[in-house]
């Protein structure tokens, strides 16, 4: 569907809802695209830091939605968990030193990144630079290694350590380095373990047809990476609406993640209003909303962290639900109201159940004007655990990367119509199956 059809859409539709709400004397609840807005914006901010996990502005972040919670009328809940994320505490550079003295800089975040991938802690090395055409490749000790995408791969990393290398260039295979990338490459639930000895940065593929260049010219390298990796604790927030007065069991429950980047080693942040200030806002505003229909049902949101170093959260919520998840319908925001005109996903597992409730979703955005796509198996969002502990999980996504990761993704690019339509229809949607039951 083009942009103008969408858009058209979405404006009779929100024209409906304010003549239905305006023809009854009642409150009806609703979503103010404006609020989720407002929200987002807030969350993006200088307070919060970035929403890094184990952070201060994590912990505002954390205290912020709380607050909002109780306020609603939720019994809220911190869970906690181990994890062990990488910051950016150190320095950053990149240089390359040619035969005849001089001397080529590149610029962090627009030639090259740091890496979490792997557990390489990083420090400062200097070195020959080598470019490496095939894997088994012969290297002196001591080498810097230039490595094309076209050899890249994580696993490789430990064995250019043992033979010696004292630091390592990946080209990119995709994305920019503008980009942070917390991903640890941990398996799930497990702590990175970190190791030294080598450092590795990561560049675009412009920044690596220079730096190839040099490395046949046999320039020398000095490289460093900020990157420290540190125990964190992660903090869900559990919030409850227990409607019924009885024991708390839920049958629909949203999530989102809280969490984002955090900042750089000069304290600029990765703001992530996309991602997933977008998601954490609309999930407190349809709870709000929950909450104002005062629901005879059982209601549950988690926001969760540390989503983006290996979905933590999601997992502690897993592996030790704070109540039952067996039947529990679990519907994740994670980043949605892109200004952009693009499709909705709807991710999951591929299991029957979360198929049918992929389903579902697909049709109630579908109704209020969205293109939806159902893409399955996708397991690494905050849905992807949680099928394990018997929910049916989905995650609703519009993955917009024009500011992926970035320092650009800021609340400029959200749309406060297009969060009060797919708002309402998830409410329609939540008020359905809470009276359902
Ligand atoms: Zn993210």
């Amino acid at each position: 569907m083009n942009g103008s059809t969408k858009r058209g859409r979405i404006a009779a539709l929100i024209l409906l809802c304010s003549v239905l709400s305006a023809a009854a004397d009642v409150p009806v609840p609703r979503i103010s695209g404006d609020e989720v807005l407002a929200l987002a914006a807030e969350l993006s901010g200088p307070l919060y830091e970035g929403r890094g996990i184990g952070t201060e502005g994590g912990r505002r972040a954390a205290g912020l939605l709380e607050g909002m919670l109780r306020k609603a009328g939720y019994r809220v809940q911190f869970q906690e968990f181990p994890e062990r994320p990488g910051f950016n505490r150190g320095e950053a550079g990149l240089d390359v030193l040619l035969p005849g003295g001089a001397r080529q800089t590149f610029v962090y975040r627009k030639d090259f990144r740091e890496t979490a991938r792997g557990g390489w802690t990083g420090g400062t090395v200097e070195g020959p630079l080598r470019l490496l055409e095939a894997r088994g490749q012969e290297f002196p000790g001591g080498s810097v290694l230039l490595i094309p995408a076209s050899l890249y791969d994580p696993a490789a990393l430990d064995s250019y350590a043992a033979r010696g290398a004292k630091g390592v260039i990946l080209e990119l295979p995709e994305g920019s380095p503008a980009q942070r990338s917390g991903y640890t490459g941990a398996a799930p639930g497990a702590l990175v373990e970190p190791k030294q000895g080598m450092i590795v940065l990561a560049v675009s593929s412009d920044a690596y047809r220079r730096l190839a260049d040099a490395a046949a010219g046999k320039a020398r390298v000095r490289m460093s990476s900020p990157v420290r990796f540190e125990d964190a604790r992660g903090r869900n927030i559990v919030a409850a609406w227990n409607g019924d007065g009885g024991d708390f069991r839920p049958t629909l429950a949203f999530i989102a993640h809280y969490d984002h980047m955090g900042t750089d080693a000069d304290g600029s942040r990765f703001p992530g209003a996309l991602d997933n200030a977008s998601g954490t806002a609309l999930a407190v505003r349809l709870a709000e909303a929950i909450a104002l229909g005062s629901t005879r049902a059982d209601f549950a949101l988690v926001l969760t962290d540390g989503e983006e170093v290996n979905l933590g959260g999601a997992w502690a919520l897993a592996r030790d639900p704070p109540f039952p998840l067996r039947g529990v319908s679990v519907v994740n925001l994670d980043m949605v109201g892109s200004r952009a005109d693009m499709e909705l996903s709807v991710f999951h597992n591929g299991d029957p159940a979360s198929r049918q409730l992929a389903d579902r979703i697909a049709e109630v955005v579908r109704e209020a004007g969205f293109t939806a796509v159902l893409r399955s198996p996708v397991y690494n969002l905050d849905h992807g655990h949680l099928p394990r502990a018997g929910a049916r999980a989905v995650s609703v996504c519009e993955f917009d990367t024009s500011f992926y990761h970035t320092k650009e993704d800021l609340p400029g690019i959200l749309s406060a119509s297009e969060l009060s339509v797919l708002g309402g229809a998830l409410l329609r949607f939540a008020l359905e199956e809470l009276e359902s039951r």
